[in-house]
C-alpha cells in the first residue's frame, strides 16, 4: 500500500508509504486520488493531515517514469483534486518537499514542517520546469520575486525561510505527526484560507521582470529551462490560473523532449550511479574516522580542507618546520578565502583550522585510517614517503597517493600490505571540485576500493574508478585536446578563435586560456618525463613558448600576453610569429565555430573510446562526469560520450575520417568505429 489512512478522532491521517523517498509514481497519484474522494465521503472527518512515513516527505517525481508518457491520473489533477477537497488538508513536512512534492503541498490547504525540512523546485536542474502548477501557484503564494528565485534557481529553502516567506504556516518542533494533528484540530474550527490557485498575484514593481530576466539569462548561460520557468512564473503573474496553467504544461512538455533535458537527465542517472558501481556491490568499505595528508602543497592543502568539511580530524605532514608552517598557511589561506566569500562564518572556519594538526613526524600517524600522499610529482619522492607509512601505520590503515600521471602499481612496490593501497586522484581546487578519480592498483583489496567510493560520499565528491595509464581518465583525454588545440594552430586557426568557439561551446574556458591561467610548465614537465620514456608528444608551439619561459600569466605571456596586473588575455604578435614558424609547409584553411568545435571535441571522444576499450573507465557515462565534474564540460550538453552519441556516432566517425584525411586527427578507432555500427558506447562497455 503506498497511501494509508488512520483515524485521530474528527482528523485522518493519509501516510504515504513509497521507499525509499515516497517518489510520485502513478500508484501514488492513483491513491491520493482515491484518498481524496475516501475523505470527503466521510462526515466524521473535519481535516486530513498528509505525511510521509521513512525519511522524507514526497522527494519529487519517480525516476523511472522519466521520459516516458505520463500515465493518468496526472500530477495538475492529483493537486487540483486536494486543493479542491471538502476538508482541509494540512501538508505536513519532514525531509524534503521537492519538485512534484511541493506541487502537491501547494494544493493543501495549510503546511507545516519540521525545523530540518526543505523545500523547493529543481526541475530547471533537469531542463525543465514544474509541471503540475508550481510556477502558477507559487507567485500566488509568495509573490513574484521569491517565486522567481525559487523556481529559476531550482535551490531548495529551508524551513525557515520557508516560513519567512509565507511557503509554510507553521515549523513543529517535536513530533511532527501529534503536532500536525494539533495544528489539523486547530484550523478545523476556522475558516479555511482561499485556495491558492484563485488567489491573485501582488502586483509587481515596474522594471521586475526586465531585470528578473537579465538576471536569469546571466546565471543561467545557455541553460535553456531557467528563462523558460521565469517566462511561465510571469504569464503565472499576469494572466488567469487556467491560462498559466496551460502555458505551464506546453512549456513542461515542450522542454520534457529538449536535448538539453535528456543530457541532464543522462547526468542525472550518472551521478546517481557513481557513488554504487554494481561491482562493489555488498562490499564493505573500512571505517574512516580520521586522516592525514602528506605534503601541504596545492593539493595537499586542498585535500586537507576537503577532509576537514567533511567533519574528520586531519594530521598535516611536511618535510620539515618550516614546511609545516607553510602548509598550514595553505590551508587557513583556504578558509580565509571561504569567510570573504561569505560560504562560512569565522568560527567555523577556526574550527576547521584547529582540527589541522601539522608535523614533520611520522609517528603522529600510528593510529591514522587514511593517508593520502601528495607530495612532488616523483616517483622516488612518493616511494620514500610510502616506506615511511608502511613502518608507521596499522598494517589496515588505507594509504593513497594523489599522482596525476605516476604508475600507481610502480609506486605500492615495496608497500607493506599492498592490498590497502590506491589511487585518490583529487582535482585542483581540492577542496572545490567535484571530481575523485579512484584508480586501484593490481593489488588493492575490494574493500580498500570500496572504502575510496566511501570518501568520495563522505566528502560530497562524484567517484569514477579510473584505471591505470598515463593520465587516468581525466588527464589523458586533456592532452588529446591540447594536442588537437595546436593542430588547429598550425593549419590556420588563432588561440583567441579556438578560445571563443569553445567557449561558445559551453565551457567556461577555452584550453589556451586555460593553460595560461594553470601555467604552461606542468605539461611541458610532462612532456619532458614522456621523452625520457621515449614517447614523442606532439605541443610543437607550447614547447618554443616554454622555451622562452612564457608559462602563462604567472610570467606575463603564455598562449597571450598579459599587461601587468591584468588577466585579460591580449592576442601575442610574438605567439602569432612561433605559430607561423612551426606551421611553416603545412596546409593552411579557415576555421568557424563549429570547425574548431568537432576538431577539439571529437578526438577526444576517439581517446575516450580507447579508454573504454582498455576499460580503463567502465562505462561511458563515468567518463560524461570526469569531463562535468574535473574540467568544467557544460552539464547541459551530457559530457563528451552523451553528446557524441546524442550527434550520431556514425556521423561522429564520418567527421573524424574527414580530419584525419587532411591529417588534422587520428583516424577513429575500431572500437568507436564499432560502437557506431551498434548506435552506441554499451556495446563496449555496460
Ligand atoms: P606542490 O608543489 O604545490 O606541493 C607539494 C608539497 O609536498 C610541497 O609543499 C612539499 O614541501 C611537499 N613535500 C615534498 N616532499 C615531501 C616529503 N617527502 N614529505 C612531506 N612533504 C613533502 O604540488 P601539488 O600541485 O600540490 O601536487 C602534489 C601532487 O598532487 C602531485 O603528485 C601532483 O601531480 C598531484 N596533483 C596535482 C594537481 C594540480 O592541479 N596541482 C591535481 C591533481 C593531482
Amino acid at each position: 500500500m503506498t497511501v494509508t489512512i488512520a483515524r485521530e478522532n474528527a482528523i485522518a491521517v493519509v501516510t504515504v508509504d513509497n521507499p525509499p523517498v515516497n517518489a510520485l509514481s502513478q500508484a501514488l497519484r492513483q491513491a491520493l486520488v482515491e484518498a481524496v474522494a475516501t475523505l470527503d465521503a466521510d462526515a466524521a472527518v473535519k481535516a486530513v493531515v498528509l505525511i510521509c512515513a521513512g525519511r522524507t516527505f514526497i522527494a519529487g517525481a519517480d525516476v523511472s517514469e522519466f521520459g516516458k508518457p505520463p500515465q493518468p491520473p496526472h500530477l495538475p489533477d492529483v493537486v487540483a483534486a486536494i486543493e479542491g477537497a471538502k476538508k482541509p488538508w494540512v501538508a505536513a513536512i519532514h525531509g524534503s518537499a521537492l519538485g512534484g512534492g511541493l506541487e502537491v503541498v501547494l494544493g493543501c490547504a495549510w503546511r507545516v514542517a519540521v525545523p530540518s525540512a526543505s523545500l523547493g523546485l529543481p526541475e530547471v536542474k533537469l531542463g525543465i520546469i514544474p509541471g503540475a502548477g508550481g510556477t502558477v501557484r507559487l507567485p500566488r503564494l509568495i509573490g513574484a520575486a521569491a517565486a522567481v528565485d525559487l523556481v529559476t534557481s531550482g535551490s531548495p529553502v529551508g524551513a525557515k525561510k520557508a516560513e519567512g516567506l509565507g511557503l509554510i504556516d507553521a515549523i513543529i518542533d517535536g513530533n511532527l505527526r501529534a503536532g500536525a494533528i494539533a495544528f489539523a484540530n486547530d484550523i478545523a474550527g476556522k475558516a479555511r484560507p482561499q485556495p491558492i490557485s484563485s488567489r491573485a498575484v501582488a502586483p509587481v514593481e515596474t522594471g521586475f521582470w526586465e531585470g528578473a530576466e537579465k538576471a536569469v539569462a546571466a546565471r543561467a548561460k545557455r541553460e535553456a529551462a531557467p528563462l523558460r520557468a521565469l517566462a511561465s512564473v510571469r504569464k503565472a503573474s499576469e494572466t488567469d490560473f487556467a491560462s498559466a496553467m496551460a502555458f505551464e504544461r506546453e512549456t513542461f512538455l515542450e522542454l520534457r523532449g529538449s536535448e538539453q533535458a535528456a543530457a541532464l537527465r543522462h547526468v542525472f542517472f550518472a551521478e546517481r550511479a557513481a557513488p554504487r558501481p554494481p561491482e562493489l556491490a555488498g562490499i564493505t568499505p573500512r571505517a574512516i574516522r580520521s586522516a592525514a595528508v602528506i605534503g601541504g602543497g596545492t593539493m595537499g592543502a586542498g585535500i586537507a580542507a576537503a577532509l576537514r568539511d567533511a567533519g574528520l580530524p586531519v594530521v598535516l605532514i611536511e618535510r620539515d618546520a618550516a614546511a609545516v608552517e607553510r602548509g598550514l598557511a595553505n590551508v587557513r589561506g583556504i578558509y580565509e578565502g571561504s569567510v570573504k566569500r561569505g560560504r562560512i562564518p569565522q568560527a567555523v572556519a577556526d574550527e576547521r583550522v584547529a582540527g589541522v594538526i601539522g608535523g614533520d613526524d611520522y609517528g603522529l600517524l600510528a593510529d591514522t585510517d587514511l593517508v593520502i600522499e601528495a607530495v612532488f610529482e616523483d616517483l622516488a619522492v612518493k616511494r620514500a614517503v610510502f616506506e615511511r607509512l608502511s613502518a608507521v601505520c596499522r598494517p589496515d590503515a588505507v594509504l593513497a597517493t594523489n599522482t596525476s600521471y605516476l604508475d600507481p602499481d610502480a609506486m605500492s612496490e615495496g608497500v607493506s600490505h599492498p592490498e590497502r593501497f590506491l589511487g585518490l586522484h583529487f582535482f585542483s581546487p581540492a577542496q572545490i571540485m567535484k571530481l575523485l578519480e579512484i584508480v586501484p592498483t593490481e593489488a588493492t583489496a575490494p574493500e580498500v576500493l570500496a572504502t575510496g567510493f566511501a570518501l568520495a560520499r563522505l566528502l560530497g565528491k562524484i567517484p569514477v574508478r579510473a584505471g591505470i595509464c598515463d593520465g587516468f581518465i581525466g588527464n589523458r583525454i586533456l592532452k588529446v585536446t591540447r594536442a588537437q588545440a595546436e593542430r588547429l594552430l598550425l593549419s590556420g586557426a588563432t588561440p583567441a578563435a579556438v578560445d571563443a568557439a569553445m567557449r561558445a561551446f559551453g565551457l567556461p574556458m577555452g584550453p589556451f586560456e586555460a593553460q595560461d591561467l594553470g601555467g604552461l610548465d606542468i605539461a611541458a614537465f610532462q612532456r619532458k618525463a614522456a621523452r625520457e620514456r621515449g614517447e614523442t608528444p606532439f605541443a610543437p608551439v607550447a614547447d618554443r613558448l616554454c622555451a622562452l619561459e612564457r608559462y602563462g600569466q604567472k610570467t606575463g605571456g603564455g598562449w597571450y600576453d598579459y599587461q601587468p596586473g591584468d588577466r585579460a588575455p591580449k592576442p601575442s604578435e610574438t605567439v602569432a610569429a612561433i605559430i607561423a614558424e612551426a606551421a611553416e609547409g603545412r596546409a593552411q584553411r579557415t576555421w568557424d565555430e563549429a570547425g574548431i568545435v568537432d576538431a577539439i571535441l571529437l578526438p577526444m571522444v576517439n581517446e575516450a573510446t580507447r579508454i573504454l576499450e582498455e576499460r580503463v573507465a567502465l562505462r561511458a557515462a563515468d567518463i560524461d562526469l570526469v569531463k562535468i565534474h574535473g574540467y568544467g564540460f557544460p552539464r547541459w550538453r551530457g559530457g563528451p560520450m552523451h553528446h557524441a552519441e546524442a550527434r550520431g556516432l556514425s556521423e561522429v566517425v564520418a567527421v573524424l575520417d574527414r580530419l584525419a584525411g587532411e591529417g588534422l586527427a587520428e583516424p577513429p578507432s575500431d572500437g568507436l568505429r564499432r560502437a557506431a555500427e551498434a548506435g552506441g558506447f554499451s556495446v563496449l562497455a555496460g
